[in-house]
């Protein structure tokens, strides 16, 4: 058993399993889930598993090693919610996403005749203090006597309570369908990694294209990557930038056969860069900065 909890008004969600709590944005856990390759085994994701609260509910497979032999009941439902997050959540997906969010909804429903199965979870609200130190102030007031509703209002006059709905949830299909749908009403979008090409909540800039998971075969993560390729892309469309690079790449093999010095090098880089800066300020064209580059000294 798991129970769920959602801060609409946060986007949060808080998950109480095994005596310990995890809080993460609305939908962290569902787009993390999906976004492991059951089918293939590929199970690089071991962390994103690891540390998943949604599978907990799922007895047989909460060792690595049973997730491995997964059933085939479990693929095609993550499957179907990698098609429903497609279809719905996808802000990448250009046709639908002319569409508002609830209409995709409907739209996907009609188009693959609602193959999500639903829930029988029992909804319950509890009110979550927002601003605890007027509640404690509040609470902290000892009287023994029945408060009239005249006291009660100037108790909590200076309080304020978010709504936490709360669902106690026993199968990872209720989970999942629950984490899928709250993610639709509060209008959590996702986008597809151009690096892993994984779903990804965007955070902060909504034109984010990478995610901030470690990326396949690498130690770095989709974001570093990207920044990465996008300098390249950026360095090979400008002859200053593909001069510089040219150069810097030039200067760092001189260090390793030695024919310069590291403290050398770093002299070298720092008035390169300021040259660069220069450069592109003042629109000069390439020949004149190799020509400005010759002259510093190394
Ligand atoms: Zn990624």
């Amino acid at each position: 058993m798991l129970s769920l909890y959602f801060d609409n008004e946060n986007k949060n969600e808080y998950f109480f399993v095994n005596n310990e709590w995890f809080s993460y944005p609305i939908g962290r856990s569902f787009i993390d889930l999906i976004s492991v390759d059951f089918a293939k085994r590929d199970l690089s994701d071991e962390s994103a598993i690891k540390t998943n609260p949604l599978l907990a509910l799922f007895k047989d497979y909460m060792l690595i090693n049973e997730i491995k032999q997964s059933n085939i009941d479990f693929i095609k439902t993550i499957v179907n919610y990698k098609i429903a997050t497609d279809y719905v959540l996808n802000m990448d997906n250009e046709d639908f996403n002319s569409l508002e969010i609830n209409t995709r909804f409907y739209a996907y429903q009609e188009l693959f005749n609602n193959p999500l199965s639903g829930t029988n979870t029992v909804i319950s609200h509890i009110p979550k203090p927002s601003n605890v130190t007027e509640i404690d102030k509040a609470t902290s007031v000892i009287d023994e006597t029945l408060p009239s509703e005249k006291d009660i209002v100037k108790k909590y006059k200076n309080c304020k309570f978010n709504l936490i709905e709360v669902y106690f949830v026993t199968t990872l299909e209720e989970a999942l369908y629950l984490s899928f749908m709250k993610m639709v009403s509060s209008k959590v979008m996702v986008k597809k990694c151009k690096c892993c090409d994984k779903y990804f909540i965007p955070e902060g800039r909504i034109d984010t294209e990478y995610c901030n998971r470690i990326a396949p075969n690498s130690k770095k993560t989709c974001i570093e990557i990207g920044a990465m390729k996008k300098y390249h892309e950026k360095s090979n469309n400008n002859p200053i930038l593909k001069e510089f690079q040219k150069e810097y790449k030039k200067m760092n093999a001189r260090v390793r056969l030695k024919k310069i010095t590291q403290a050398g090098f770093y002299k070298w880089s720092e008035s390169a860069r300021e040259l660069r800066e220069l450069a592109l300020k003042s629109n000069w064209d390439e020949f004149k900065f190799i020509e400005e580059l010759n002259k510093l000294e190394v």
